[in-house]
């Protein structure tokens, strides 16, 4: 496992290789975009030359960012009022989606990211099967228009509202709808399953939700893990995530997820509030290459 996590990029997105250091990462995700605007970042090439420096120095990988949370490609391809009242504008947020995804792409090529994780969408009045298509076809496109090897990791959600992506089954969906295979991929998130229903802390819970997810999706294309413990309960549908083992999962539960043998490879993402409510920290990460660690021993 590479452990890692989410960290800010806030004064340049070098900094992130910097701030990912020091609390001692050897995988990263970032915002390539600033979280509250749909305007992108005007990256300068000084940044991501020394991104991309910092990160050979360092031997950090593999890198992904993590996708404005304003996209969503599920959502009707027409224009709708937006924004707080008082400052409504019209915007066709599927198309913004989609030119918002290519961004992401083309700054994920430049600065040598693996993947950009995705929230699939939610279906905003159309059918589930309208808005599947409709992101399968939105990622087409993004991927078309952005040759290279940069990914899109389509993460499953806690199953709030009309969200798409909660089970493995829709996840599977949205990406024969897209295509590309090579390039779609998937990220699953300890809480958000935990929160959808699926009993990842459990004694046998995580092979059995692994089993499944092999079974309809394919454990091959499982990219990123993103690891975070539950503050709201099991099948809560709620999206809040707490520290490693200061939540609903716990410690047995992570020794028991992070032992599994296929999730071994792979990046694993923290996104905690933290102890002191400011990210990640050190603190968390060693809690979870304790876990790590013990929940190998136990598997022996
Ligand atoms: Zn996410
Ligand atoms: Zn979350």
């Amino acid at each position: 496992m590479r452990f890692g996590a989410h960290v800010s990029s806030s004064g340049g997105i070098s900094n992130a290789i910097d701030r990912g250091q020091t609390i001692g990462c050897e995988s990263l995700q970032v915002f390539t975009h600033n979280p509250r605007t749909w305007r992108p970042i005007n990256h300068t090439s000084e940044q991501i030359a020394a991104f991309r420096e910092k990160a050979a120095a360092a031997g950090m990988g593999p890198m992904v960012s993590h996708g404005l949370y304003l996209m969503n490609l599920g959502a009707p391809d027409a224009e709708v009022p937006t924004g707080p009242p008082g400052k409504r504008t019209m915007r066709n947020i599927y198309r913004s989606s989609v030119e918002t995804l290519q961004q992401h792409l083309r700054i994920g090529e430049a600065l040598g990211l693996t993947g950009v994780v995705l929230h699939v969408g939610s279906s905003k009045g159309s059918t589930t099967d309208e808005s599947i298509a409709r992101i399968g076809a939105g990622i087409a496109e993004a991927l078309d228009a952005v040759p290279g090897t940069c990914a899109i990791h389509l993460e499953n959600t806690a199953g709030a509202g009309d969200t798409i992506g909660r089970s493995f089954e829709e996840l599977r969906a949205v990406a024969d709808a897209a295509g590309h295979e090579e390039r779609v991929g998937f990220c699953l998130d300890t809480q958000h399953l935990f929160a959808s229903g699926f009993p990842v802390h459990e004694e046998g819970g995580i092979d059995r939700v692994l089993a499944a997810f092999d079974q309809i999706v394919g454990l091959h294309r499982l990219r990123t893990l993103h690891l975070n413990d539950s503050m709201t309960e099991f099948g809560s549908n709620r999206d809040r995530h707490e520290n490693i083992g200061e939540g609903l999962i716990g410690e047995d539960g992570f020794r028991r997820i992070l032992g599994h043998p296929a999730l071994q490879g792979l990046p694993v993402i923290l996104e905690v509030p933290g102890e002191a409510g400011e990210g990640p920290d050190l603190i968390n990460m060693e809690r979870a290459r304790r876990l790590h660690a013990e929940g190998l021993a136990l598997r022996g």
